[in-house]
């Protein structure tokens, strides 16, 4: 049941990473080098906020190494920073929505980075508003600052707990601060993730130091070890370089809603999130892929849209006893935005960022493997420049099931119209997209592939059933 709330449209698209790094002398340039290797999780803005007595902050619009200059770090100095990257709307493509934001509070000065949706975001901002409360970002992340600075607690652990009672849906946050839990000067960082676990957070060691990130891709960089996962619903405050405090922010819930598009698409394949290799569950999607849908007779390769398919592929490639190739070289220096040419040209936006091997595929049969269908439109135009290069046949294969609903928490997908399967069956997309067949892979597959059952992932975008209430659907981008 969905319920409108005719006021503001937060962003509902945030795709995001978080680093921190607590009690290092570097710790502004380790964090920033873990944000590079979080850059996949957002390639709009970038920013950095570092404790020195009191806390510096910078942030740009763009990829982490344009954002950040070596004199920037001047002005970062510190033992304790923390680092996000994030990728919004267009219409929220703003300098002033980059996080981590910074914001002075009973409990000193509070920096903050999300990852996630606050689902309920409108309804607490228009609350939030009526008792005089003015903005400064149109990010949701904001309210969250908002309600610590009213929560009228004896410190931040407890204003932070207190305060996320009234939020809904998906965050994992990394909080710092130039006060620690008595109040007094000092330094402290805190990491919560949701009780229902959507996005990950793994804390880590390097040395007698904390980091706290997204992804353990962004630990390997910088030489930490994984300690663990901060569970569904904990809170851990770390103010000393011995040991950390971990407190329950809500009752364990009976089933978590652990993202399961992380494995499909999201995260690297070199992390390891929600106790699993990220390379291992997408691998074991193709392998399942090709049990549940194997290639008609005389395939001569298979063939992934890179780079995020590429392992599914190599999966399918082993279920099926085929030959994996190359089939599209991807440019890696392609950014969301680009100079079109003033003559309009046919699937520019597809052939700027991806090519076809042509002597590699002329007179082929092949199955070509991507990891999503969105709205159809890049496959379409990949099918395209395949049937260009004088490929015979295209068996397209995808490593998850049709989705057929918006994210509501932290996964960029369009409005539910603009999802092609939401309103179309898998045969009017195969003939939407022109190949010579189309499968998907199941639901129980997905699980199966993941090790686990629709009680531990969130599987919203595939079945269209959500975990928590949804109060509006996603508008379409401005
Ligand atoms: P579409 O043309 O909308 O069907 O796009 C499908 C392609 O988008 C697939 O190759 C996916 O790998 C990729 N994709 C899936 N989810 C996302 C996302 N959240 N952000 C960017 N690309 C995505």
């Amino acid at each position: 049941m969905l319920e409108t709330y005719n006021t503001y449209h937060p962003d509902l698209k945030e795709e995001c990473g978080v680093c921190g790094v607590f009690a290092h002398r570097d710790s502004a340039h380790l964090v920033y080098l873990g944000l590079t290797s979080l850059q996949h999780r957002g390639q709009e803005s970038a920013g950095i906020v570092s404790i020195n007595g009191r806390m510096n902050r910078h942030t740009g619009m763009g990829l982490v190494f344009d954002v950040f200059k070596k004199e920037h770090f001047q002005n970062l100095r510190g033992h304790t920073s923390i680092g996000h990257v994030r990728y919004s709307t267009h219409g929220s493509s703003i300098i002033k929505n980059a996080q981590p934001l910074l914001v002075s509070t009973p409990y000193g000065q509070v920096a903050v980075g999300h990852n996630g949706n606050f689902t309920n975001a409108d309804s607490v901002k228009k609350q939030l508003e009526l008792g005089g409360a003015i903005y400064q970002t149109t990010s949701d992340t904001e309210i969250i600052l908002h309600l610590i600075a009213r929560s009228k607690k004896k410190n931040l652990p407890e204003a932070i707990s207190h305060a996320l009672k009234k939020v809904e849906g998906a965050y994992s946050l990394l909080f710092a601060s130039d006060r620690d839990s008595q109040n007094k000067p000092g330094s402290m960082m805190i990491a919560v993730r949701d009780p229902h676990g959507f996005r990950p957070l793994v804390l880590g060691r390097l040395g007698s130091s904390w980091v706290v990130a997204s992804e353990t891709c962004a630990f390997d960089l910088i030489g930490a070890k994984t300690v663990r996962e901060i569970e569904p619903g904990e809170m851990i405050v770390i103010e000393n370089n011995q040991n950390f405090k971990s407190y329950r922010i809500a009752e364990k819930l009976p089933k978590t809603s652990l993202c399961i598009f992380e494995f499909i698409y999201f995260a690297r394949p070199d992390s390891k999130i929600f106790g699993k290799s990220v390379y291992e569950v997408r691998r074991e999607m193709g392998r399942q892929l090709a049990r549940e849908s194997p290639p008609p007779k005389g395939i001569d390769c298979v063939i992934a849209v890179p780079d995020s398919s590429v392992v599914a592929a190599l999966g399918y490639a082993e279920q099926a006893h085929l030959p994996f190739e190359i089939g599209f070289i991807r440019s890696h220096y392609v950014g969301r935005t680009f100079i079109e040419p003033s003559k309009p040209m046919r699937d520019f936006r597809a052939r700027i960022k991806y090519n076809p091997i042509r002597e590699n595929l002329k007179g082929k049969k092949v199955v070509l493997i991507d990891d999503s269908i969105v709205r159809g439109t890049t496959s379409k135009k990949l099918i395209r420049m395949l049937r260009d290069a004088g490929i015979q046949e295209i068996h397209m294969r995808i490593s998850s099931p049709p989705i057929v609903g918006s994210c509501f928490y932290g996964i960029d997908t369009p409005t539910k119209e603009e999802l092609i399967a939401s309103s179309h069956s898998v045969k009017d997309i195969q003939k939407f997209i022109g190949v010579d067949s189309l499968e998907y892979l199941t639901i129980p597959g997905m699980l199966k592939s993941a090790k686990g059952d629709a009680a531990g992932y969130c599987v919203s975008c595939f079945s269209g059933k959500y975990p928590t209430k949804i109060y509006q659907e996603k508008s379409a981008k401005k």
